[in-house]
């Protein structure tokens, strides 16, 4: 194994897994280049039963903050051990996280997983290959008129609560800026403005029956649910995001404004979010914590608040629930042992969550068959 991958690397990992097993992949063109004119993919798992885009679907992306090294070359190391041990009919282990045959086949044939692990690669490389810039964070969108200053946050870029300004407290401390030269958290001169983050878009808009969304980023380490807006509550359905009333409120500790949560959302998130820590603490030993998004800071724009907000301001979107996991200890591991540490511990936790999305779905198919099978209660004569 070799760590990093650069972007080139990455893109012949996915060709050549798609090539070798076309019975359970599709290899995905997202349609917009990146500023600096690279074409992104991703691929999709699953198999031929389950490509009907109706399949509960998990997708995950990697690579959205260029310095962060180790998560574009997870997501490629998934999926070759997921293709692997399905292809021989073998489980999968992880340190002593074991994942049976039997699961492996389930995940690889009853859901579909979609992985687009290099979401910025114009980013990746630019931090892959310019000495003073290796902790380079944004994309490399060219600098507006009269300034010197690149790139704008992929993860502050889309339309959640994006006008931080319009949206959030004064006093909120948002991760958020709208200053072009921001290094940092820079969102961009309009919600969705960037190739990068419209292709996330597009995903999640292919992929209707999209169950499950994460975004892997590194390094805190932990495991992070919706929202990432203000502390949630799960009582008071109209105190949310999308009503105006609460406009210039949000964000500030302690204060009225929470976020809703449906309580059963909260629940699913928590369930599955502890699936996923077991998996990380039994392949590597020590688990992540798992926790709130806005327990780190507040923010804006990000994918997994975009992911979990479609359906509250679209009735037409299907639910996802959504994660971020900030993985390892450091952005760009000094060893090759180090980053094969974190790697392993990744691939448990995701796994682990494709085997949740599978057995959730088939207790939601039992359960809407128990529902079909129940007598009429309104029969009249
Ligand atoms: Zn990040």
């Amino acid at each position: 194994m070799t760590y990093p991958f650069n972007v080139d690397e990455i893109e012949a990992a996915l060709d050549s897994l798609a090539l070798s097993h076309p019975a359970v992949t599709e290899l995905i063109t997202l349609p917009h280049a990146t500023w600096e004119g690279r074409a992104s993919h991703a691929l999709r798992i699953g198999s031929p039963s389950a490509s009907s885009r109706d399949t509960d679907t998990v997708i995950v992306l990697g690579g959205v903050h260029a310095r962060e090294w180790v998560p574009p070359d997870a997501l490629v190391n998934l999926a070759a051990d997921l293709l692997e041990a399905h292809s021989r009919g073998t489980g999968l282990r992880y340190g002593s996280q074991y994942f049976t045959a039997q699961q492996i086949r389930s995940v690889v044939e009853e859901v579909q997983l979609v992985l687009f692990p290099c979401v910025n690669p114009d980013g990746r490389h630019h931090s892959q290959t310019v000495e003073q810039d290796t902790n380079w964070r944004k994309n490399r969108r060219p600098a507006p008129h009269g300034s010197a200053c690149v790139g704008v946050d992929i993860n502050r870029n889309f339309d959640a609560l994006w006008d931080f300004r319009r949206h959030f407290a004064d006093d909120s401390k948002v991760s958020a800026s709208d200053d072009p030269c921001d290094p940092e958290v820079y969102v961009g001169p309009a919600a969705a403005s960037e190739p990068e983050t419209r292709n996330v878009v597009w995903l999640l808009d292919r992929y209707p029956h999209t169950r499950w969304f994460l975004d892997l980023h590194s390094a805190v380490p932990g495991i992070f649910f919706t929202w990432g807006f203000d502390v949630n509550q799960t009582t008071d359905p109209t105190m949310n995001f999308h009503n105006p009333v609460f406009d210039g409120q949000r964000g500030v500790k302690g204060d009225r404004y929470r976020e809703f949560i449906p309580p059963e959302d909260f629940h699913s998130l928590q369930r599955v979010g502890t699936r996923i820590n077991d998996a990380v603490a039994a392949a590597s030993g020590t688990g992540y914590a798992l926790q709130q998004s806005y327990s780190l800071y507040p923010t804006s724009g990000c994918s997994d608040d975009f992911a979990y907000s479609r359906h509250f301001a679209r009735p037409d979107q299907g639910k996802i629930l959504s994660f971020t996991i900030e993985c390892g200890k450091l952005q760009q591991p000094e060893t090759l042992e180090e980053a094969e540490g974190v790697i392993r511990e990744v691939c448990a936790g995701l796994i682990a969550l494709c085997v949740a999305a599978q057995e959730e779905r088939s207790e939601r198919a039992r359960d809407d068959v128990a529902a079909a099978r129940k007598p009429d209660a309104m029969v009249t004569s």
